[in-house]
């Protein structure tokens, strides 16, 4: 039977598998800001079984906390870049975007709310939101 830690390990190693797929899409920017240092692959919650590219994004370490529902450090005006992911075509931005987005909203932030009045998001991206 596998131990926790070898699912760990072979959970890591899948991810890792993505590098390639990711490294390519993002153009070794992160996915959310733009920025291109600290770039990690990062899988948007709730994990599916298997690691997909759909699934995850490239991201910078200051982004990570968006993607993984942590606190959103800094000023909320450093985040506008978020309103543009929403608009975005790529899906797990697009998800990872309008989640953080609603919690900045949730916090009276006013670029929050404005980027998500009127919203009308695919049925399947609105699923997963
Ligand atoms: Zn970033």
């Amino acid at each position: 039977m596998a131990s926790g830690y070898d699912r760990h390990q072979q959970r890591h190693e899948d991810i890792m598998a993505l590098g390639r797929e990711l490294g390519r899409r993002s153009r070794s920017r992160c996915e959310l800001c733009g920025e291109r240092t600290s770039l990690e692959i990062v899988e948007v919650p709730p994990l599916p079984e298997q690691p997909e590219a759909d699934r995850a994004l490239m991201v910078c370490a200051r982004c990570r906390p968006a993607v993984e529902g942590g606190k959103l450090l800094g000023d909320p005006e450093t985040w506008r870049f978020l309103a543009e992911a929403i608009w975005g075509e790529l899906p797990p931005a697009q998800v990872v975007a309008v989640r953080a987005t609603r919690r900045l909203a949730a916090q009276r932030v006013d670029w929050a709310r404005v980027a998500l009045d009127g919203l009308f998001l695919d049925p399947e991206i609105e699923a997963l939101v």
